[in-house]
């Protein structure tokens, strides 16, 4: 792992130097987007604290035999705590238990780190159980939080963490990035856009083929606006396992929209895919655009709530057919 995203380094680079001066923080929270590299920079920090001759710049050898098992995911005192299924919460128990494992001396004779993440997922008396370990840590210990969304954790516990916040890279020194491992061209820049910028996200997405669905998804969009689609049928389409990606593209497309008309249809930056809704947009202004993106906002806060998925999807599909371009793109086609 050398290859370090350059955005990560100053992170990255903080938290070397107090390696080097013998004065690790006993918890780091890394906060940032999703995809941002959250995971490639806890694992390095782990590596440089676990290896056995790791260099200066925290790079660990590859050599050792704690490399060995860091590369087999089997070293001993690396420990990852994580939901007991994805989107639950990391319950009490699991806190519980790992903190009494980073309590016991290590198996290699050095660190002991434990990895959270995501760290948000912790349910209130998980976080309280936490909170006894960082105020009273063993020598030798790291503990790494890993979030998306640092205000949802307990403030006593962000506080009892050195904080290091992980910003989205300049679109530039992504795209090199995402070069770096072959993705380019307008392939690239489309997988940013639906990442919002985080390049693993971007990376991610294109590897699952996401780019497809996304152009089926936003043909549709586009079919309902120019009353082609029936936009019930479209809401029958959404429900379930892709819903909330869809919203949140859509919500991206929309924001994408909203920056478009306010540059003055100037290229403001890698929009290709809200770009296809430009003609859709066209006659709406920029108040309807941002009161459909409260709408969208709070479909999305209603995600699992339990709410009829059906309805919800129904009611904004319908609004979106609304928007004044539909009666535009009728005008027009009438008048041909
Ligand atoms: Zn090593």
């Amino acid at each position: 792992m050398t290859d370090m995203a350059p955005w990560l380094e100053a992170g990255r680079d903080t938290l070397n130097r107090a390696r080097l001066k013998g004065r690790m923080p006993h918890a780091v929270l890394l906060s940032g987007a999703e995809g941002v590299g959250k995971r490639l920079l806890s694992e390095r920090i782990a590596h440089a604290l676990l290896c056995e001759s790791p260099n200066d710049d925290g790079d660990a050898c590859g050599r050792c035999a704690a490399c060995g098992w860091l590369r087999a995911g089997t070293h001993p005192d690396l420990l990852t705590l994580e939901p007991e299924e994805a989107g639950k919460a990391i319950k009490v128990d699991q806190v519980r238990a790992l903190c009494a494992d980073l309590a016991i001396t290590s198996h290699g004779g050095r660190y002991k780190v434990a990895i959270l993440r995501p760290a948000e997922a912790m349910n209130v008396n998980a976080a309280n159980s936490l909170l006894k370990t960082l105020e009273e840590p063993t020598a030798n210990t790291l503990l790494v939080l890993e979030t998306a969304a640092p205000g949802r954790l307990l403030a006593t516990v962000r506080s009892r963490c050195q904080q290091i916040p992980l910003p989205v890279p300049p679109p530039a020194q992504a795209l090199q990035w995402l070069a770096g491992r072959g993705l380019e061209g307008d392939a690239a820049r489309l997988a940013l856009d639906m990442a919002a910028g985080a390049p693993l996200k971007a990376l991610e997405l294109h590897e699952q083929g996401a780019g497809a669905e996304l152009e089926e998804c936003l043909g549709q969009l586009q079919a309902v606006a120019e009353g082609r689609t029936d936009p019930l049928a479209v809401a029958g389409d959404w429900q379930g396992d892709g819903e909330a990606f869809r919203l949140r593209s859509w919500r991206q497309w929309v924001q994408g929209l909203i920056r478009w008309k306010l540059a003055s249809g100037a290229d403001s930056g890698p929009l290709e895919l809200a770009q296809k809704l430009q003609s859709v947009a066209e006659s709406v202004d920029c108040k309807s655009l941002y009161a459909f993106l409260d709408r969208l906002d709070r479909a999305l806060g209603t995600l699992g709530s339990g709410l009829n998925r059906q309805l919800v999807l129904e009611d904004l599909l319908t609004r979106w057919a609304a928007m004044p371009a539909r009666r535009q793109k009728r005008v027009t086609q009438g008048s041909r």
